[in-house]
């Protein structure tokens, strides 16, 4: 079981190899690994920092800092919990990837792009939307 913060079930659909930083890389290689290969494994919704988050260079004192200080973390867990609403799923509940993939392709649209995404450094490169195409 895997907790995933709710915009990650986004970011993980488009991840070619690239990202913060060499550690990031490789746990985000190992996590897309995981829920591309056992669709029955659950996981807990959160709209916090994750398993991802962890290995990130932005995580400082339990918050994102992409932006240099604490309001990013306030500003991601809005994308979260767009992400979360958007899906239909409840903070804190298990869902296997299975599930989330079925929302996600029946429920996130290029308006869900917009609206969650319209400040990410990745989205121009149109990976996640590919990816969802592909899901
Ligand atoms: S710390 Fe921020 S930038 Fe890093 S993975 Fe988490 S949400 Fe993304």
């Amino acid at each position: 079981m895997l907790a995933l913060r709710g915009h990650h079930l986004v970011c993980r659909l488009g991840f070619r190899g690239l990202g913060y930083s060499d550690a990031f890389v490789q746990q985000m290689t190992e996590i897309v690994h995981l829920l591309r290969t056992y669709p029955e494994m659950k996981l807990r919704v959160i709209a916090g920092p994750d398993v991802l988050c962890d290995a990130c260079p932005h995580l400082v004192d339990g918050q994102c800092q992409t932006a240099g200080n604490s309001h990013s973390e306030i500003r991601i867990q809005a994308m979260d919990r767009a992400v979360i609403q958007i899906l239909d799923l409840q903070v804190g509940h298990l869902y296997t990837v299975q599930m989330i993939n079925e929302r996600m392709k029946a429920r996130f649209d290029k308006a869900s792009f917009d609206l969650v995404c319209a400040d990410c450094r990745w989205r121009a490169l149109g990976f996640c939307e590919a990816g969802l195409e592909g899901l």
